[in-house]
C-alpha cells in the first residue's frame, strides 16, 4: 500500500492549492481525481475573475474582500501570464437599483483595500463604450483581475512535487486514530493508500465524499447553486459589470475571440459535472445582454455554454445574501483525520490552503 503524509481528494483549485502548499513544505501528498484532468468540476466553470468581490461589500463581508484583494495582488505579481488586472466598467442607469452614490461608496472601500484608484468616465467618452447610453447616469471604471481558471488550476497542480492520480475515484475512507486508509478505483482496479490526514477538496461533492467515511462523520448542511455562462461570437472592447433586473451581478467580458456572459443562480439538489445550462438561463443572459449593449444577439451567436456549482451554507438566506467564506470542517470525534473544504473562491485558493495547513499542522 502506498503511504503519504496527506491524501487530497479533488484536483480542482482547492485541492491543487493545498497540494502546492504542502509539497512546498516537503510533505508527501497524493491527489486523487475522478476525472482525467484537473479542473473538470467548478474550477473550469467559474466567471474566471481574480477579484475581491465588489458586491460582497453589500453583505458587509469586509474581511473576505480584503483577503481576496491581497491574494489578487500576489497572483497578479507572481503569475502575470495567468492573472492580469483589467479595467471593469459599471454603467448605472436611471432605472438601476444601485444608485451612483452607493457604488461610489463601494468602490471607495474597494480601492482603499487594494490601493488601486477608480474613476468616473466623462459623458463625452460614453459613445466609445459598447453599451446603450439612453438613460445612462454614470459609468465608473475600476481595476480587477481576470484569468483562465482551468489553466490556473493546471499550473498550480503542475508546480507541485506530489503524486497526482487521474481517473481515480475515491470509494471508501477508513479513519483510524493515527491514519486513514483510502480505497479508490482506477481504470476498473481497486487501489489503497494510507495517510495521516485526508483533505476532502471535492467541491460540490464534499458531503458525498464525507459520507464515504466508515466512521460516518457529521456533514454540514449546504445549498448547491448552479451558475451558468454563455460564450457568444460577438466582440466587445471592454469588461462590464452590469446589474440584472433581479439586482444580481452579470459580468460581460471579451474572452477567447468572443464575449463571455454570466452568471445566473439556480438552486440544484445534486452535485454534477458537465451540467447543461438550463434554457431559462440562456434566455436570461441573452435578454440582459440585449438590454444593455448596442449589439444584439440571439441563440445563433452562442459558441459554448457551461455551468458550475457553488457550495453555499445551507441556511434560509437568499443565495445572494449567503456568506462566501470558506469553511474548513473537521469532525474531531468521528473522523479525527479528515478535513473538508466547504465553499471558497478561485481567488483565495492560497489563503484556503493556509487555513487548511493551520488546522492539520499539529497532526502532521
Ligand atoms: C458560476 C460560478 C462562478 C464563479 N466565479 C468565480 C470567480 O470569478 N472568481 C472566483 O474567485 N471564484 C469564483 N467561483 C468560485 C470558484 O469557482 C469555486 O470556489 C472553485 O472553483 C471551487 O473549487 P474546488 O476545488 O473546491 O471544486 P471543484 O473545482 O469542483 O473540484 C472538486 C474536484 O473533486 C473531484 N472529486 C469529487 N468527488 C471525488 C471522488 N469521490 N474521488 C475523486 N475525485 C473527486 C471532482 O471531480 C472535482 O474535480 C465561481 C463559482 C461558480 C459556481
Amino acid at each position: 500500500m502506498q503511504t503519504y503524509d496527506v491524501t487530497i481528494i479533488g484536483a480542482g483549485i482547492a485541492g491543487a492549492g493545498v497540494a502546492e502548499l504542502l509539497s512546498s513544505k516537503n510533505y508527501s501528498c497524493l491527489v486523487l481525481e475522478q476525472f482525467s484532468e484537473p479542473a473538470c468540476g467548478t474550477s473550469s466553470k467559474s466567471s474566471k475573475l481574480i477579484h475581491g468581490g465588489l458586491r460582497y461589500l453589500e453583505n458587509f463581508e469586509f474581511g473576505l474582500v480584503k483577503e481576496s484583494l491581497e491574494e489578487r495582488a500576489y497572483l497578479v505579481e507572481h503569475l502575470p501570464k495567468l492573472v492580469q488586472l483589467k479595467s471593469f466598467y459599471i454603467p448605472l442607469y436611471t432605472h438601476s437599483f444601485r444608485k451612483p452614490w452607493m457604488v461610489f461608496i463601494g468602490l471607495s472601500i474597494y480601492s482603499l483595500f487594494s490601493w488601486r484608484k477608480f474613476s468616473s468616465i466623462p459623458k463625452s467618452k460614453w459613445k466609445d463604450l459598447d453599451i446603450q447610453t439612453k438613460n445612462l447616469l454614470k459609468v465608473y471604471a475600476y481595476k480587477d483581475g481576470v484569468t483562465d481558471d482551468k489553466a490556473l488550476t493546471t499550473h498550480v497542480l503542475n508546480t507541485c512535487d506530489c503524486t497526482v492520480s487521474f481517473n481515480a475515484t475515491v470509494k471508501k475512507i477508513e479513519d483510524f486514530k493515527t491514519h486513514c486508509i483510502i480505497s479508490y478505483q482506477k481504470e476498473g482496479i481497486s487501489h489503497q493508500a494510507t495517510s495521516k490526514v485526508v483533505i476532502n477538496a471535492a467541491g460540490s461533492w464534499v458531503n458525498e465524499v464525507l459520507n464515504l467515511c466508515t466512521s460516518k462523520p457529521e456533514t454540514l448542511p449546504i445549498d448547491l447553486v448552479l451558475g451558468s455562462h454563455i460564450l457568444v461570437d460577438t466582440q466587445i472592447d471592454r469588461i462590464y459589470y452590469i446589474e440584472a433586473k433581479d439586482k444580481r451581478a452579470i459580468f460581460v467580458r471579451p474572452y477567447h475571440n468572443g464575449t463571455l456572459i454570466g452568471t445566473t443562480e439556480v438552486p440544484v439538489s445534486h452535485p454534477q459535472a458537465h451540467t447543461k445550462v438550463p434554457a431559462s438561463d440562456i434566455v436570461y443572459l441573452l435578454d440582459h445582454f440585449n438590454h444593455y449593449f448596442k449589439t444584439q444577439i440571439t441563440t445563433a451567436n452562442i459558441i459554448e455554454s457551461f455551468a458550475g456549482l457553488r457550495v453555499l451554507p445551507g441556511d434560509n438566506k437568499d443565495a445572494f445574501k449567503k456568506s462566501r467564506e470558506v469553511q474548513i470542517h473537521h469532525d474531531k470525534i468521528n473522523a479525527p483525520n479528515v478535513y473538508s473544504i466547504y465553499g471558497g473562491k478561485l481567488t483565495t485558493f492560497r489563503s484556503t490552503a493556509r487555513k487548511v495547513f493551520k488546522k492539520i499542522k499539529a497532526k502532521l
